[in-house]
């Protein structure tokens, strides 16, 4: 397996739509760098699939329009299937993760696609492959469109990345804070003034650096 290797984000002109210019500081990906990407990642998803019926199984919720864009790409027979899980930062255990959906398909002896937004600590996604692996999948390959490798804790390597993006906290395009933003075509950086407002009234979280806002007890991924 031989997959293009992760772009850098390129310094862009596009400018972030006046509505939001207080909230989201700037664009770091444009909608037409990320639809360019994505059809490179398939590319390479196509051929280490080649001849093999995949289960696409993707993390709700932010992975939708990610996961909308790359099948779209794929001309590959393929089920679908998503895991709901959800981290907890202020108000509960810091980093405690909880499942609030489980797969439905039947993965063993199948070939997997695991999909997720963002890789960040890994905890995540280190968390979702010994469930998946106990599964018994024939093989499962790790696909996400942004990877923040300087904070990784855990061992997790992806097969797939869109994009190597710096330690900052971005929206759009799936990514949400405090359930906003998704909408966004693009992925913005949000203005670190919008999550410490947000939480100087909640306890905070000590895992989390300056650049990383805590998540509320009710977010959602
Ligand atoms: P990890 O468990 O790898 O630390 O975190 C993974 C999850 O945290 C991601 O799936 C995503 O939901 C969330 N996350 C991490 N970094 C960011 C970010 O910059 N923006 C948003 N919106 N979510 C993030
Ligand atoms: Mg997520």
């Amino acid at each position: 397996m031989k997959s293009s290797k992760p772009e850098t984000p390129v310094a862009t002109t596009a400018r972030v739509p006046l509505r939001l210019r207080a909230e989201v500081e700037r664009v770091l990906l444009t909608r037409n760098q990320i639809a360019r990407r994505l059809r490179a990642m398939a590319r390479d998803i196509q051929q280490d699939f080649k001849n093999r019926e995949m289960v696409v199984v993707s993390l709700l919720n932010g992975t939708v329009m990610f996961l909308a864009d790359l099948v779209r790409c794929l001309s590959l027979p393929l089920r679908l299937d998503f895991i709901g899980v959800s981290s907890y930062g202020a108000g509960t255990q810091s980093g405690e993760l909880v499942f609030t959906k489980d797969l439905r398909l039947d993965v063993r002896g199948r070939d997997v696609l695991l999909v997720d937004d963002i890789l960040d600590t890994g905890n995540t996604m280190a968390r979702v492959l010994e469930k998946l692996g106990a599964l018994g999948p024939r093989r499962i390959r790790v696909c996400v469109l942004l990877d923040k490798r300087s904070r990784r804790i855990q061992p997790v390597q992806p097969d797939y990345v869109g994009f190597e993006i710096p330690d900052v906290f971005v929206v759009g395009y799936g990514l949400d804070f405090a359930e906003r933003y998704r909408n966004l075509p693009f992925v913005g950086v949000l203005h670190p003034h919008v999550y410490t407002a947000k939480q100087t009234s909640s306890v905070q979280n000590p895992h989390m650096t300056s650049s990383q806002p805590a998540k509320s007890a009710s977010q959602t991924d």
